[in-house]
Parts: structure tokens; C-alpha cells; sequence
């Protein structure tokens, strides 16, 4: 199918049915005259027929940009990030701006300013957060990919809640000019997809070295391989529902036979303590970047407008950066990131991936999470955040169902083996899941 055609009928698609699921806050109606042009062109890119649907976090020159929150309800960005310049230079097209929850904080997808997102693979469930639109427009089938920001799961748990693939690439592989942050330190953008080999082409597409993200390095030239003798980590946090457990070690046992690979029980010894390390971090760093959102340069005064959790996060930040507390909260937490990073340091020496489950529960019920207490919806977040922490790179994969609902298996490797990852995940990739 021409490009053309095909942006055609994921428009219809888009029109017909996202009235439901809400996975878009902008729809970008030039894109079919934008693949004609593109259909005319002798030579193509490397993304040619492969059309986006993008986080509203992300900039995309012309389109809005809202963060799916009140305070930028009408702002259009102005540039593009460095992950679109490059998409657009391969010939990928973007089809619109997804849902997500208000400035990425969340892991529903329910804190959105314009209503939460819809799971199309189990109706009246949530579709999973931040990044919930563009998993449930890669699911519903209104775009082949899409790109999401992951800082403690937002891109694996939706992708496992909506049965697709997602990866959260190493810290640095992708440039983040262009992403307005949640927490500088921990962000990354990545690729939802239907299947390993298209992640793995956006990934490499969006991957390198940028003058304007001083932390991102060149990994050098990456590809899918056939990979051989794995030996397999098997990480156990505490809190998974059994039912899940049970359908992950079922998964692993069937991987490790069918490739002869080998598995060994591993620990991270301060894992427990993830989720209590991130949150002062994403509060303080959050804090400090909405400090622009002051109602003069860009849409509302950000406490003013924002929904309920960002202004928890304001408020929590502010407090825990004051003068009094310096050093109490921030730089603990930074010290137990560290740890943890070498944790994983150490683990990737003996084994040469680790897995585990994605999420420890199944997409709740919509509304209920309005009912959950903050730290048990915090505390749904331990299985993904260490990898932020750590710095590593982490895949959600298909790896089965349970009541009909998907359930997401990760695959972490160390800082940097972003493709070694890939291709791992490519050789346990569930077919027809
Ligand atoms: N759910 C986590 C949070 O609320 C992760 C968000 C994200 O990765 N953007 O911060």
C-alpha cells in the first residue's frame, strides 16, 4: 500500500473508534498530503511507510504539545526534538499527539487533564502510564509505532498492559532535547511497537550523540543478532500478584529450553528500596523544572492549572529542597541510585540479562485507581523503576494473558547493550500472542 493509502486508513480507523479508547489529543490532518509527498520521492528513507503517533511530551513543530495537562492546553511547539528530526529525516510520518498522564506522572494513564485512555486489548481497564495513548494506538492499530518517555516504566507498563512491545533504552542512547521533562536524570525516549524489529529500527533511527543533550554517547553501530549461550538472571521483587510469577518463571523455564540457555537466581540487594530512591528524586528534579511554567512565557501558571498528583510533586519538591532539609532527601537518594547502578554493574557480570515481570498487578479497573492510596499506586511502579536507576536498558515483551488481559515480561540488560537486549528479546518473542 502507498504511504498515502495507508495514512488514509489509520486516519479513518483513528476517526471511527478512538472516541472510545482516547488515545489522541491532536490529529494531525495534513499527514495524507504529507505521504503523497513523500510517495513521489525516488529515493526513500529508512522509515518509509512507518507512521508515529507521538507523546504529547515530546516536541512536534506545528502540532500541540500539552502534556495532556490544563496549563499548555493550547501550546504548539515551536521545533522539533531531536528523536523527530530524526524520524522525519528517515520519511516516518506522524499521525498525532497521544494521551498520556499530565506531564508523564503516572502510570495509568488516568491523571491526563482530558480524560483517561482506554485499554483496546481489555476493555474497561486502564491502558498503563504515562505513556498510555501511544501504547493503545500501537494496540488499537491506528499507527504502526510510537514514541513514549519511560523515568520509572512509563513507557513498559503501558506496552505491557496493552500486550505490545516497548523499550526504555539505556540513559543517553537518545537525545531528550526536546522532551519536556519529569525528571532529567532518569528520562528517556523510546519505541512502542508491535514487534522487536520495528523497535529495533526506531531505535536505532532516534539513538546518538547530541551537542544538545550533553549526557547521550555513541554506542557505535548496533544490530539484531543471533545470540548464543545466554545465561539468563532471574530477579524476584516482592509484591508481584503469584498468577503473574508463575506465567513469568513458566515463560523463562520454556525460553531457557528452547534455546539451551541457562538460568541463575539473582539479587540487587537494595531493590527494595527503588521506589522510595525515585520519588524524591522525580519531585525535586520535577519541581525545578516546571519553575518556567510561571503563566508568563508558556500557557498557565503551572499550580494554578495542574491536576491533582503534578501539584503533589510541586509541593513535595519544593519542601524537600528547601534550604533546611539540603542533603536530607535529594542527595540520599542519589546515593542510593548509585548503589543500585553498581548493583547492576555487578549482576551483568555474572549473568548476561535479567527478567522479570513488568508490572506486579493487571491493569485495574477504570476509576479505581481515584480509590488507591498514593503509595500503593507508587508502590505498582518497583518492578520498572530500578532500571532508571540503574541507567541499564529494560524491554517489555508480550508473554501471555491472564483472564484475557496481556501480561508484560522485561528483559534488562547493562548500560549500553541496548541491541544485545533486542536481540535477546527478538529469539523469545511470543508469535501470535
Ligand atoms: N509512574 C511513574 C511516576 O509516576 C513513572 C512515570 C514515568 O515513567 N514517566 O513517576
Amino acid at each position: 500500500m502507498e504511504f498515502a493509502e495507508k495514512a488514509k486508513a489509520y486516519l479513518a480507523e483513528i476517526k471511527k473508534r478512538d472516541k472510545e479508547i482516547n488515545a489522541f489529543l491532536y490529529i494531525n490532518d495534513n499527514i495524507v498530503k504529507e505521504a503523497e509527498e513523500i510517495d513521489k520521492k525516488s529515493s526513500k528513507g529508512r522509515l518509509y511507510g512507518y507512521i508515529f503517533a507521538i507523546k504529547s511530551n515530546i516536541n512536534v513543530k506545528g502540532m500541540i504539545c500539552n502534556c495532556a495537562s490544563k496549563v499548555l492546553e493550547n501550546y504548539r511547539a515551536g521545533y522539533d526534538a531531536r528523536a523527530i528530526e530524526k524520524i522525519k529525516k528517515e520519511d516516518g510520518l506522524i499521525i498525532g499527539m497521544t494521551n498520556c498522564d499530565e506531564f508523564a506522572a503516572g502510570g495509568s494513564g488516568e491523571n491526563s487533564s482530558f480524560g483517561a485512555t482506554h485499554n483496546p486489548r481489555a476493555p474497561d481497564r486502564v491502558a498503563g502510564g504515562s505513556s498510555s495513548g501511544s501504547a493503545a494506538a500501537v494496540a488499537a492499530g491506528f499507527c504502526d509505532v510510537a514514541l513514549g518517555s519511560d523515568t520509572g516504566g512509563s513507557i513498559r507498563t503501558p506496552a505491557s498492559h496493552c500486550g505490545i512491545v516497548g523499550v526504555k533504552p539505556s540513559y543517553g542512547l537518545v537525545s531528550r532535547y526536546g522532551l519536556i521533562d519529569l525528571s532529567m536524570s532518569l528520562d528517556q525516549i523510546g519505541p512502542l511497537a508491535n514487534n522487536i524489529s520495528d523497535a529495533f529500527l526506531v531505535l536505532d533511527v532516534i539513538r546518538g550523540k547530541d551537542e544538545r543533550d550533553n549526557m547521550t554517547k555513541d554506542y557505535g553501530k548496533i544490530s539484531l543478532e543471533k545470540v548464543r549461550d545466554i545465561k539468563v538472571g532471574v530477579l524476584k521483587i516482592k509484591g508481584v500478584e503469584d498468577r503473574i510469577q508463575n506465567l513469568i518463571d513458566m515463560r523463562i523455564n520454556e525460553i531457557c529450553k528452547n534455546n539451551g540457555w541457562k538460568k541463575k537466581e539473582i539479587n540487587i540487594n537494595h531493590i527494595d528500596l527503588a521506589v522510595q530512591t525515585y520519588y524524591p528524586l522525580v519531585y525535586s528534579e520535577f519541581f525545578s523544572a516546571t519553575r518556567r511554567f510561571d503563566g508568563r512565557r508558556y500557557g498557565k501558571k503551572i499550580e494554578k492549572a495542574c491536576g491533582e498528583e503534578v501539584l503533589r510533586r510541586i509541593l513535595g519538591g519544593s519542601e524537600i529542597t528547601k534550604a533546611e532539609f539540603e542533603g536530607a532527601y535529594y542527595e540520599k537518594a542519589l546515593a542510593v541510585k548509585k548503589i543500585i547502578a553498581e548493583e547492576f554493574e555487578q549482576a551483568f557480570k555474572e549473568v548476561d540479562c535479567i527478567m522479570l515481570p513488568t508490572c506486579p498487578g493487571l491493569p485495574w479497573k477504570l476509576g479505581e485507581g481515584m480509590k488507591m492510596k498514593i503509595e500503593e499506586i507508587y508502590a505498582y511502579d518497583a518492578l520498572t523503576i530500578p532500571a532508571n536507576l540503574g541507567g541499564i536498558c529494560a524491554i517489555s515483551i508480550p508473554a501471555g494473558k491472564i483472564d484475557g488481559v496481556p501480561i508484560g515480561m522485561q528483559i534488562m540488560c547493562a548500560k549500553g547493550k541496548d541491541a544485545r537486549m533486542l536481540s535477546i528479546a527478538k529469539m523469545t518473542e511470543l508469535i501470535n500472542h
